[in-house]
């Protein structure tokens, strides 16, 4: 029987079960896929809003700033990557202006710190490359860039590593009301559970309606990008916004922490809450509108297209976060659109006051221990180096040339408290196949390091979801080559 039972590690689900394993409980986390921020997780922007763009009032407001505020000491301690870049949004005419200075209004009545209006040759000092149509634009220097799935794998493994149990490959499709706790059906496993948190993301009115009365519905809006190669990623040094119209942020360009420069989204609604496909007519509204921001984005160093899908709920525009009133012990944490990212660990200790107030007892530990993320060799000081390849000559091996990561690097994420799996897995944790060849070249090295560290045979090693094979059987020569490893 376990205390809290979360489902869905994505950056909502495993900031929750970071913060609870952090206290004397029994904490489960169930995730449908094969690894934690598999979903919306792994698709969006990937930055640290200020705080300026929700409603005043909202508990998105609210949990934003505060999340933003806390943001930068969780990443130092996780070692996750983050970087306080800063944002811009830009003004084209005295329309853009009247609303940027809306926003600055929201901004400061947030709580959003620092924030202030530039006057074009402000901003053109900051960032000379932007269009010169522009007129102004609002900063926020607290805005910041950041690692989101590495946020959530670094949180996943702390709480594992402090006690918490992950169920992967558990989908949830039956919750009874058992008097006094809950039974779950999770693919094999059958959770018993006091009270539950859902943060299924995009599934998440689907978890409600298992055991309350449905009071939402997820309408899925889908978001497309380009990622440009690394030659391309000091084009712009803060996140340019365009002053934002009714479909939320628009388009931005923005550096990203791993060097490359990021450019998207579009909003449209999506077919379903998967729908992570990538359309020409959506990537041509991107560059268009990119374009008019800044004219030298060249989309010719493009290395990867990518899409995201925002949990939109259809009843209201604020996150979720309650204790349901119709289903006892059992808490929503979802329509955690953006600025989710950014708002994760507010919302984290949000959910576990909302526990507390349903009765849950929190007593702190004595001992809780980070998991922080491991160092790259190429990041290492000429010490620290010396010392790793003295102590595994691996991290002497590059496997992946164009982001420079080691045999090393990977054995060592590969002994986590959350192994990858999948060869998308390892790139998630070490950035192996990240770069301007997206794995080309590295990913057969990357499935035979997997195939032989998990001792499973390549056939069953997979891309990234469960059933993304690559090997559908030998050649006369497999056989052979995998006698050799
Ligand atoms: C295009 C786009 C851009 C964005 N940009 C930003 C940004 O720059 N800054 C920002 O702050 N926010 C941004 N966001 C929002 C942010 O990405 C989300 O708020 C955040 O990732 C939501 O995390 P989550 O954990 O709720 O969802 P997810 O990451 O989707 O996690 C939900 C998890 O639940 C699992 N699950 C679902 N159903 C079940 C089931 N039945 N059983 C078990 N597990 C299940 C899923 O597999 C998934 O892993 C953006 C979102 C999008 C789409």
């Amino acid at each position: 029987m376990y205390d809290v039972t979360v489902i869905g590690c994505g950056v909502i689900g495993a900031g929750i079960a970071y913060e609870l394993s952090h206290y004397a409980l029994s904490v489960a986390v169930v995730e449908k896929e094969n690894d934690v921020a598999c979903g919306t997780t792994k698709a969006n922007s990937a930055i640290v809003h200020a705080g300026y763009d929700p409603e005043p009032g909202t508990k998105m407001a609210r949990l934003n700033v505060e999340g933003s505020n806390m943001m930068e000491g969780l990443c130092k301690k996780l070692n996750v990557f983050y970087k306080k870049a800063g944002s811009l949004v830009i003004a084209f005419d005295n329309s853009d202006m009247d609303i940027l200075k809306e926003l600055l209004e929201r901004g400061k009545q947030n709580g959003v710190k620092d924030l202030r209006i530039l006057t074009k040759k402000q901003t053109l000092e900051i960032e000379p490359g932007l269009s010169h149509e522009i007129v102004g634009s609002l900063y926020a220097p607290t805005a910041a860039i950041i690692d989101p799935w590495g946020l959530c794998i670094a949180m996943a493994q702390s709480a594992v590593l402090n006690g918490a149990k992950l169920f992967l490959n558990s989908t949830v499709g039956e919750i009874t009301d058992e008097g006094g706790f809950y039974r779950i059906k999770a693919g094999n496993n059958v959770i018993e559970t006091k009270y539950i948190v859902n943060a299924a993301g995009t599934f998440a009115d689907k978890i409600n309606n298992m055991v309350a009365k449905p009071f939402f519905r997820i309408l899925p809006v889908k978001g497309e990008y380009y990622i440009l190669d690394k030659s391309e990623g000091s084009l712009v040094s803060h996140t340019i916004f365009q002053a934002p119209g009714k479909f939320g942020k628009g388009v931005l360009i923005s550096p990203t922490v791993h060097g490359n420069l990021i450019v998207g989204p579009t909003a449209d609604a999506a077919e379903g809450p998967e729908d992570t496909s990538v359309t020409a007519q959506g990537l041509e509204k991107v560059m268009k509108t990119a374009l008019r921001s800044d004219t030298h984005v060249n989309f010719r160093e493009s290395i990867r297209n990518f899409a995201g899908v925002r949990a939109t709920a259809d009843t209201r525009s604020d996150f979720i976060i309650d204790a349901s009133p119709d289903a006892p012990r059992f808490v929503n944490a979802a329509a955690i659109k953006s600025p989710g990212l950014s708002s994760s660990p507010a919302i984290a200790k949000e959910v576990r006051s909302i526990l507390e107030s349903i009765g849950l007892v929190c007593e702190e530990k004595d001992f809780f221990t980070d998991y922080r993320r491991e160092t790259l060799f190429k990041l290492m000081t000429a010490e620290e180096k010396e010392k790793a390849l003295k102590s595994n000559p691996l991290y002497g091996r590059v496997i992946c040339r164009c982001e420079t990561i080691t045999e090393g690097d990977i054995r060592s994420v590969l002994n986590g408290p959350i192994p990858p799996v999948s060869i998308d897995g390892v790139k998630r944790r070490c950035n192996a196949g990240m770069g301007r060849c997206q794995g080309g070249f590295c990913g057969p090295r990357v499935h035979e390091i997997l195939s032989r560290e998990r001792k499973v045979p390549m056939e069953e090693i997979v891309q990234d979801r469960a059933d993304s094979y690559l090997l559908t059987g030998e050649t006369k020569m497999g056989r052979m080559e995998n006698e050799k490893l």
